[in-house]
């Protein structure tokens, strides 16, 4: 049996070769590709799942320090309301702009590279891009009304839920030490 695992090259997918550049100043390449999105793009809440489509519409441009890549990655957001735990489906737009220093070029530590092989990873670039972007207590709506701290009923569907002859659940506490007390007396 094949165990090979397409997802495994899922990475690969956002990895640019830019050969083609030939780092001439000005020179540029536009990459429109749609790609499977990577694992363990977002929080625990909500995030784009691994394998989605995430579109890509960017342009490389070769600059005197390396390859500036700008424009957009969009993706589609799966999550829960961190509210009602309703599902939460939104379109993410997400603006992209970092340059790739040439391996030869002075940068900071942390900076983005151009490979060895002439290639840029987008991988790091498109994470952070998405998790800056994600809400850090996603809700279906602004003013979702949550769950019934009583019954755990929807409070968005049922407006006017309540529980008339509700028991305070202090009182609730109190009535069994009461009966308990009554049967060790018995
Ligand atoms: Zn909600
Ligand atoms: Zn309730």
């Amino acid at each position: 049996m094949n165990t090979t695992h397409r997802h495994s090259d899922a990475h690969a997918d956002l990895v640019l070769e830019t050969h083609s550049l030939r780092r001439q100043v000005g020179q540029m390449i536009r990459v429109q590709r749609t790609v499977p999105a990577p694992a363990d793009l977002g929080v625990d809440m909500i995030g784009v799942p691994e394998g989605s489509p995430l579109d890509l519409d960017l342009r490389l441009e070769s600059v005197g320090e390396g390859i500036l890549v700008t424009g957009t990655v969009e993706a589609a957001l799966k999550g829960e309301c961190s509210r009602c735990l309703d599902a939460i489906k939104e379109d993410l737009l997400l603006d992209v702009q970092e340059l790739y220093f040439y391996p030869d070029k002075e940068a900071d530590e942390d900076a983005s590279r151009v490979s060895a092989e002439e290639t840029i990873d987008l991988d790091p670039v498109v994470r952070a891009a998405v998790v800056l972007n994600l809400p850090f207590s996603p809700l279906c709506r602004d003013d979702c009304a949550g769950l019934c701290p009583d019954c755990g009923a929807n409070l968005n569907d049922d407006p006017e839920h309540d529980h008339p002859d509700r028991i305070d659940p202090r009182w609730a506490a109190l009535r069994g030490i009461a009966g308990g007390e009554d049967l060790d007396r018995s």
